[in-house]
């Protein structure tokens, strides 16, 4: 099986740095891209070949992707990864490259379209036998119908933006009368955010875990999950602190939802790193949200409890090659947890900071503590882009263990030259409810006195 020469990155920060070093591990040449302001980058100083591709804001640089495809041809990489955020889950992206002869590291394009909607990917879904959250996603938009179907479940109920991401388009609704209020508000942000205002209505689980599956599949219609991850612990719907496997699952219960979630990748024939996010209700239902078609921010606690390195498998899976295990090869070991560095202020609605990192010194590596960034003491954290600093992984043998390791490991962190949020994580990460898994989407408002 040919194996790729040359890959392009089509990405900045810690994910590209991530998979250049795996590119390299496989002797696999690598080119980065980069705007104005990333001329001096970490990734761009890890790549073998490196293209100026424009100015700093996304839409004018790491976004154009004429400009991606243009590096990729220009030095004659045969694929292109498109790491996570930017163009990863862009369908004409996707499209472009195959018209170019470029392989896209990432699933055919259908699967990629067939999730874009949210109300799309839940008729495929129901088709497959995957559960929903009880809820309307038809194609009908009028007030009535969709009110109707709120009536019927009872409240409170969940308006999502079918064309939505990011939290954006979402209202709670908790009684009859707040109706007609959050549908309006709901539809005027998605129309501001997406261009397009259709709804879809579910029931409102009040304390749910956000539990996802990590699958992967190949071109030869193999398909195996690598288990779970725990990703409840959020703020604004964006995820903090992220564990594998989640406390507390039975293997019936993994078996279950991993089974789902390969019945929801073949659905959509998919091929590559996926993730399947469900619901798990504190009574053990689960129940489908959404598939990112992509690799996730979170993928390193998968790797360091299966002993996988994921982008490998992603550019084995791409070159054609059959997937490297199967699901009896597959197991778990330890406990891992992923915390996520920002420059962003905790105490001011975690407002994003920047600032150059004039002393940085992350705890020490080894094989319990893994640190993946994209920036060295000395660099920039602009407004331009998502203000992540690093992401720190940890392994040990159990979760208390893990924990403990994970406390440590932010006690030891040194960051001068803006504000963080390492404390507020090391007080999440050491407080008694987190210790004791009580997790729930609603952690850190709950907790709010003992965390902040
Ligand atoms: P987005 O694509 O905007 O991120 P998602 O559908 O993925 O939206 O949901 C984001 C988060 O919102 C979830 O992780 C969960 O915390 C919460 N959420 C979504 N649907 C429900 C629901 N039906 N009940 C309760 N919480 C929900």
């Amino acid at each position: 099986m040919k194996r790729f020469n040359k890959i392009l990155i089509a990405n900045r920060g810690e994910i590209a740095c991530r998979v250049i070093k795996t590119a390299r591990k496989m002797g696999i040449r690598t080119v980065a891209v980069y705007s104005d302001v990333d001329r001096d980058a970490l990734h761009v100083n890890m790549a073998d070949e490196a293209v100026h591709i424009g100015a700093a804001p996304s839409r004018e640089s790491y976004l154009v992707y004429e400009r991606v495809i243009a590096a990729a041809k220009q030095t004659g990489a045969e694929a292109i990864h498109p790491g996570y955020g930017f163009l990863s889950e862009n369908s004409e992206f996707c499209n472009a490259c195959k018209e170019n002869d470029l392989v896209f590291i990432g699933p055919p394009v259908g699967a990629i379209e067939a999730m874009g909607s949210k109300a799309a990917a839940k008729q495929i879904m129901e088709t497959a036998d995957v559960p929903l959250v009880p809820g309307y996603h038809g194609d009908d938009q009028s007030r009535d119908v969709i009110k109707q179907a709120a009536d019927d479940m009872g409240y409170p109920v969940l308006l999502k933006a079918v064309a939505g991401g990011g939290g954006k388009g979402m209202r709670q609704v908790w009684s009859e009368a707040e109706f007609d209020e959050a549908l309006n508000a709901a539809k005027r942000e998605a129309m501001n955010g997406f261009g397009n205002d259709d709804m879809l209505v579910e029931k409102y689980l009040t304390q749910p875990r956000h539990v996802e599956i990590q699958v992967f599949c190949d071109q030869h219609s193999n398909g195996v999950y690598l288990f779970e991850r725990d990703c409840s612990v959020q703020r604004r719907h964006q995820k903090v602190i992220e564990e594998a496997p989640a406390p507390g699952m039975t293997a019936e219960l993994r078996k279950a939802m991993g089974e789902a979630a390969i019945r929801a990748a073949k659905a959509i024939n998919y091929e590559g790193a996926g993730t399947v996010e469900f619901l798990l209700d504190q009574d053990g239902s689960f129940y489908f949200m959404e598939m990112n078609t992509r690799l996730q921010v979170e993928h390193p606690v998968t790797e360091m409890i299966t002993g996988q390195d994921l982008v490998e498998w992603q550019l084995r899976v791409a070159a054609g090659e059959p997937l490297p295990l199967t699901q009896e090869q597959l197991s778990i070991s330890g406990h891992a947890f992923e915390a996520r560095v920002y420059a962003e202020d905790p105490e001011n609605d975690f407002l994003p900071a920047t600032g150059t990192l004039s002393f940085l010194q992350p705890p020490e590596s080894s094989e319990h503590v893994r640190v993946d960034t994209g920036v060295r003491q000395g660099d920039e954290v602009s407004v331009y882009y998502d203000p992540m600093i690093a992401k720190l992984i940890v392994w040990d043998e159990n979760r208390d263990t893990a924990l403990q390791r994970l406390a440590k490991a932010l006690s030891e962190y040194r960051i001068s030259g803006m504000t963080t949020n390492i404390d507020f994580l090391y007080n999440l990460a050491s407080c008694t409810p987190f210790r004791d898994a009580q997790l729930d989407t609603g952690f850190i408002e709950k907790h709010h006195a003992v965390i902040f």
